[in-house]
Formats: C-alpha cells, structure tokens, sequence
C-alpha cells in the first residue's frame, strides 16, 4: 500500500496478507430480515464488523434504513399485518407514518420472496434510523464496525442539486453528531452524490459502485482510473462485470476492492482467487466458512 493519507474506515475495507475482508450485504439478507437492527445484531454477533446497508430519507428529513426510495410490497406490511400494493414514495412519509409499517418478514408468494427462502420471519420489526445503527457501532464493544453507508438515488430527484445537498448533509449530521465520522464509508450507485460527499465532508472515504449490464448507470470506460481521479477509496462492481487483472489493475492504483453480491460457493471461490478485498454477500457466513476451510482470515 502506497503512503497516502487514507481514513481508518477505508483501510478496513483492504485485504491484509492471509485475511479478505466480509461485508454482510443489508445485514445479512439471506437469512434475517434486510436492513433490520436484528439483522445488524447479527451481523456483529457473527464476527463480520463490515455492514452494508441504503439509505433514504423520510419527509421529516430523517435518514432512515430501507433499500427503495418507495416502500417495497414484498417486505413492508400495514397494519392489518397484510403485504401492502401502495409503494408510496418515501419522502411522501413522516418517521412517524414508516413506523406503522413492520419489515421482519417476506412475501413467499413474491419473486422476491422466493429468492430468499431461509431468511427468518420476524415480527415486530419496524425501519431503523441510520442514528439507530449509528448508536449501536458507537457502543465500546462494537468499536471495530465499519458501515458501508449506501445512499440511494430517488429517480424523481436525481436531477435535482439541491435536494442531493440536502440528503447529503442530512446523513452527516447524522454520522458526525452520533461520532462514527471514523466508522464510515460513504457509498453509492450515483456519483453525484459522492461528489457532494466529496464537497461537504472530504475528509470521509468514498466508496463508488458500478454495474454494467443496467445502461442507467453511465461508466466511464476506465473505471479505477476516474474512481481514482475523484480520490475514491474503493471501487464496488458487481462480481460478474471483473477478471483478475481488473482487480489488481484497481488495486495497483490503490482502491480497495469490493465485490457484490456474492452468494454462491463458486462465486466466493472465484472472487478469493481473483484477489478481490472485500466480497459482500447475503450469507456472510458462508463467505466465512470458505475463507475457514480455505485457511484465510476475515478479521
Ligand atoms: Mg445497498
């Protein structure tokens, strides 16, 4: 690693000699409730420090953790306990109105559902506050979590700058007022919101995400390069989009690499081969018990 000057939170996002980082993707959504406190708990408990999660923001500017900018009838259920048809946009909502909604289980009957088939059914759930989890990781005995703080994109207002400053400094008064500013790697699909990341709080590592079979999402054709360019820590494609020589191309400019979401035995397989730093799954356990058998570390 070269000397530049690089936040705590990014350095525990870099592979060490013997040992590849995990991130639990939502929690860990194979097998408890996504972005669930119960979830994070989890996580923890299961000796897997790094936390993925999304981020939005309510219409009392709360930052609150849920994957859509809309409510998501697979998972959210009203008060009569049905799976809900309305996905009402969540800055329609108070803080207040999301906690009359429970997230702790997953409609079966969904495609959604479907793909996760041993996820516990909880009830009593409800959607977290990021100023949740942010007072969980500050606990002394949770001091080596790191968050992976996704912030979403609402298509409605993707164009619109002031709204993106808003969003923007509403999750750091958040990080910076709970005293995580340390713990926390900010993290996105839209890179105009890690550019306002940038302006607002340089002094917070980037994290950028890509995809390239979702034409939405414009890539530069030298992606490490322009991560690099804007002083990013970490480049995030989807596992499928790389080959060995992409990641040590990545790394040989210093990001750390951090594939997603990688579920499957082989697929955690190829990725410890190719060299990857992180890999973020469903299943952080299973990435745990390839690394075991394999004789590698996670932490
Ligand atoms: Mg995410």
């Amino acid at each position: 690693m070269s000397g530049r000057v690089m936040g705590d939170a990014a350095a525990d996002f870099r592979k060490l000699s013997g040992l590849i980082r995990i991130v639990g993707h939502r929690g860990a959504r194979g097998v408890f409730p996504e972005n669930t406190m119960l979830g994070f708990d989890y996580t923890l408990a299961a000796g897997v420090p790094l936390l993925e999660f999304d981020v939005v923001l309510t219409g009392d500017d709360i930052p609150v953790i849920t994957h859509n900018p809309t409510l998501h009838a697979a998972t959210f259920r009203d008060e009569t306990g049905q799976f809900i048809t309305n996905e009402m946009p969540i800055r329609d909502l108070s803080y207040a109105d999301l906690c009359r909604y429970e997230v702790g289980k997953i409609d079966g009957q969904s495609a959604y559902g479907a793909a996760f088939p041993d996820q516990a059914q909880v009830d009593g759930l409800q959607v977290p506050r990021l100023a949740d989890l942010c007072a969980l990781i500050s606990r002394p005995e949770h001091a080596a979590a790191r968050l992976l703080l996704e912030m979403k994109s609402d298509p409605v207002l993707a164009q619109d700058t002031a709204a993106r400053a808003h969003f923007v400094a509403a999750v750091l008064d958040v990080i910076r007022s709970t005293h995580v500013v340390g713990q926390t790697v900010l993290h996105s699909f839209d890179w105009a919101i890690l550019a306002e990341c940038k302006a607002q709080a340089p002094e917070i590592p980037r994290s950028y995400l890509s995809i390239a079979s979702e034409p939405q999402f414009q890539l530069p054709p030298d992606i490490p390069a322009h991560i690099k360019a804007e002083g990013g820590a970490l480049w995030c494609p989807h596992f499928a989009d790389i080959t060995a020589a992409d990641v040590a191309y990545a790394q040989s400019l210093d990001l750390g690499v951090v594939v997603w979401t990688v579920n499957q035995t082989a697929d955690i397989d190829r990725m410890i081969d190719f060299g990857v730093d992180v890999i973020c799954s469903d299943y952080p356990a299973r990435v745990q018990r390839r690394l075991s058998d394999r004789g590698l570390r996670w932490q």
